[in-house]
């Protein structure tokens, strides 16, 4: 198996500690074990700011090399914990353990594990215990993106054929939407890997997207649970079962700092949302919803949503492009927030979108967009009414003993 701390599971030595004993009693109990983990609690966003004190922009190179030192340092003292329990093990940086990533920095993809270092510390009996968030391109430290460790942990159960990958955090698992918001949310016990990859980019904070992406694609079951306590974690595998199947909704998520804007008026003949969205993605602003509307023949309005902090970058891009574009009005929003429902039951149930926003509107919340997957549906709604919206639509989707779609 693999295992994967998260920053507040080897915060402290008292932790690392308690990681060591984990993992001393898996391998009492017969498993063979790999060992990943984060930086100690907020050890990267201090780095980031030791780099900040220096320049407002550094060096991308030496940034992932500043950065991926956090994980080096609970790899170490992992291992040495272990190895004061008697049982042998060796830390593993990510080139050490033969992690080949694109050659990107801040947010590079893993391309290849060269395992034989792994493969050959596990046949000797060895725990090897690996720096998440790392790997080597071209003879540069490479890092994968905040919160990247869980990648780097399914990569590593995939390439080393691992029964399961437990993601070790400070919450007992995958809820039905975020405790904090609704005091009601409960834990799941299963979630599939595409209503969890949905929740994840929907901005459920446990599990890094692309750490589920690859489970999906690798087959890898894993199971998000806590380090503070015993309890049975969230598996995330193939199909989601039990509670979970009778639900039609699985859970709820949510985004705040949304920004909107608006072209009114776009000429469709200059191949207007072509050229918004890909000059927009040429200055790597993410575009989430975008909604376009025919007004005649040769108009559009079309508006989308990014992140408040590029809001301004965005505004600036499209100003530029007035001209080309030929727009006649320009609409921008700040202080919204995202809120969607995901569930793998939608897709054979009709009328949830339409319970959705009947729930918004009993409630007299504004929808100013919407979109859709097969299993989700997303409302762009003002920030102020988010915490409101979160806890009616979970007790209309979520606090019902059968599912229903009828309100
Ligand atoms: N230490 C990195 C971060 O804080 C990676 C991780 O913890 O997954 O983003
Ligand atoms: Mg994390």
């Amino acid at each position: 198996m693999v295992q994967k701390y998260g920053g507040t599971s080897v915060g402290s030595v008292e932790r690392i500690e308690a990681v060591a004993d984990r993992v001393a009693r898996a391998r009492r109990e017969g498993h063979e074990v790999a060992v990943v983990v984060s930086a100690m609690g907020h050890t990267t966003d201090e780095l980031l700011a030791l780099a900040k004190a220096i320049t407002a922009e550094p060096d991308a190179r030496e940034l992932d090399a500043l950065l991926s030192t956090g994980e080096q340092v609970s790899a170490a003292l992992v291992a040495m914990a272990l190895q004061r329990r008697g049982i042998a093990a060796q830390s593993f940086t990510g080139w050490q353990a033969g992690i080949e990533t694109e050659p990107v920095h801040g947010a590079a993809r893993v391309m290849e594990i060269h395992a034989e270092a792994l493969e050959q510390a596990l046949q000797a009996g060895t725990v090897p215990v690996i720096t998440g968030f790392q790997g080597i391109a071209g003879g540069s430290i490479t890092t994968l993106g905040r919160g990247g460790s869980d990648t780097t942990a399914v990569a590593v159960a995939a390439v080393l054929k691992a029964d399961v990958c437990e993601i070790y955090t400070d919450v007992s698992g995958v809820f039905t939407t975020d405790p904090r918001v609704v005091k009601t949310a409960r834990k799941l016990e299963h979630v599939s890997y595409d209503e969890m990859l949905e929740l994840a980019n929907l901005g459920a904070q446990v599990l890094h997207p692309r750490a589920v992406e690859n489970a999906k694609q690798f087959g890898v079951p894993l199971v998000v649970r806590s380090s503070f306590s015993e309890e049975e974690g969230t598996w995330v595998t193939e199909t989601a079962q039990g509670f979970e199947q009778r639900h039609v909704v699985t859970g709820i998520a949510f985004e705040r700092e949304v920004s909107r804007i608006a072209l009114i008026g776009v000429a469709v003949r200059r191949h207007g949302l072509a050229a918004v969205f890909g000059t927009l993605a040429k200055n790597s602003v993410n575009v989430d919803v975008i909604v376009q509307s025919v007004v005649d023949e040769a108009e559009v309005d079309v508006s989308f949503t990014v992140k408040d902090v590029d809001a301004d970058k965005a505004l600036r891009i499209v100003r530029e492009l007035r001209t080309d574009l030929g727009y006649t009005d320009l609409v921008s929003e700040t202080g919204l927030a995202k809120v969607s429902i995901v569930g793998a039951g939608m897709i054979s149930n009709p009328g949830v979108a339409a319970k959705m926003f009947q729930v918004l509107a009993d409630n007299d919340i504004p929808v100013k967009m919407v979109s859709t997957s097969e299993i989700k549906v997303s409302c762009i709604i003002p920030a102020s009414e988010l915490d409101r919206s979160v806890s009616e639509l979970h007790a209309a989707f979520l606090e019902s003993a059968v599912a229903s779609v009828e309100s």
